[in-house]
């Protein structure tokens, strides 16, 4: 039988969640993670007619992008719809759980998946962010390449298109055990000098603990010694937004309307059409004005993103088309992220997509 952990270890897999922004709330904020699932419902949003969908369909997870708490709660009063949404899941045993701007900062998240559907080629991150580190460690001379391949074995040492990228470097360390040690090599009382390798490699964060509990696992030494050092760049490959390219050139203007339909737009917003020719596209998922400068420093035609503010606008200065397809519109796909991990390793289980629409926006034709 499935648990709530079985499928959220696959999600966090995918998105760690040490790549969320301090604001955010992600992960699962209502349920057990021991309980048995049967049935997974998928959503963007959690809004009480969602909760009803899950009770009625015999749903017993809620995945959904947006967390549905934010803030302290400091009562249950049924006095705003956050508060009688977590009633009602407690009530009938519901598992509520969420990826944000940990599947918005992930390889392939929710940018990603908007340039899937536009079918954008070379893509890279538009705004790389998450913590990098050099992670070293010293290993007797006979152990050094199994302790190190079993480290690299978690993922570190990839720079771009390399894997396992290493420094080492031999050198002689020195020790003298104490009474009540339990030295691998030499003796009690006496010092010791062994060859030793450091050996050096590039980490992202949401590795550092692993990586920290395999050294721990494989290192001979009762005491393995380790630096961490954080670096001043940022991971390439995780981040916010996405740049890339349109397999041909398209028309702005019939590039926008093909947008819009893409995105299932009632409307869309855009600033003034100053590209005759798109060929070089940005995309956030929601609310994604503070990139604007990005994607004209990387010489976007279009930028397509969500939540802008009137001035917001003017930021556009003639240099790139800004096109704001709405928030729920831009990250509407983001469900078909669940829907691939969770079934790709898990089949025993029912899972669904939520028949209810959440945008809370409208337009008015
Ligand atoms: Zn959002």
């Amino acid at each position: 039988m499935t648990t709530v952990k079985d499928i959220t270890r696959l999600i966090e897999e995918f998105a760690p969640l040490c790549l969320q922004e301090s604001y955010d709330n992600a992960g699962l904020v209502c349920g057990n993670p021991e309980a048995q699932i049967s049935s997974v419902l998928l959503t963007i949003d959690i809004t009480e007619e969602v909760i009803d969908e899950a009770i009625a369909g015999g749903h017993n997870l809620i995945i959904s992008h947006h967390p549905l708490i934010f803030q302290g709660i400091k009562n249950l009063l049924p006095d705003n719809y956050v508060k009688r949404c977590l009633v009602k899941a407690i009530q009938h045993n519901l598992n509520i759980y969420s990826a944000h701007t940990n599947l918005d900062m992930a390889p392939h998240g929710v940018s990603a998946r908007m340039a899937d559907k536009l079918e954008l080629i070379h893509q890279k991150i538009l705004h790389p962010a998450g913590k990098l580190y050099t992670f070293s460690f010293y290993t007797p001379l006979a152990d050094a390449e199994r302790v190190r391949t079993a480290i690299l074995a978690e993922g570190g040492g990839h720079i771009g298109q390399y894997s396992h990228c290493s420094f080492n470097t031999e050198g002689k360390g020195t020790f003298q055990a104490h009474p009540g040690a339990r030295p691998y090599v030499g003796e009690i009382g006496k010092i010791h000098e062994e060859q030793e390798v450091k050996t050096e490699l590039t980490i992202p964060q949401h590795l550092l603990n692993q990586s920290i509990r395999t050294l721990l696992a494989a290192h001979p030494y009762e005491e393995p010694v380790w630096n961490i050092t954080e670096l001043d760049k940022a991971n390439p490959i995780t981040g916010l937004g996405i740049i890339g390219e349109l397999p041909q050139p398209a028309d702005s203007l019939t590039f926008l309307r093909q947008v819009k339909e893409i995105f299932h737009c009632s409307g869309l917003r855009h600033s003034p059409i100053c590209k005759p020719v798109i060929e070089k596209v940005a995309v956030c998922g929601g609310s994604g004005a503070f990139l604007t400068r990005d994607a004209i420093a990387q010489k976007a035609d279009i930028y397509i993103s969500a939540d802008y503010k009137y001035h917001d606008f003017f930021e556009a200065e003639n240099q790139i088309i800004i096109a704001d397809i709405g928030h729920y519109e831009s990250e509407q796909y983001t469900k078909e992220i669940f829907y691939e991990l969770v079934t790709k390793k898990l089949s025993n289980f029912a899972i669904q997509f939520s028949k209810v629409t959440t945008n809370p926006v409208h337009y008015l034709l």
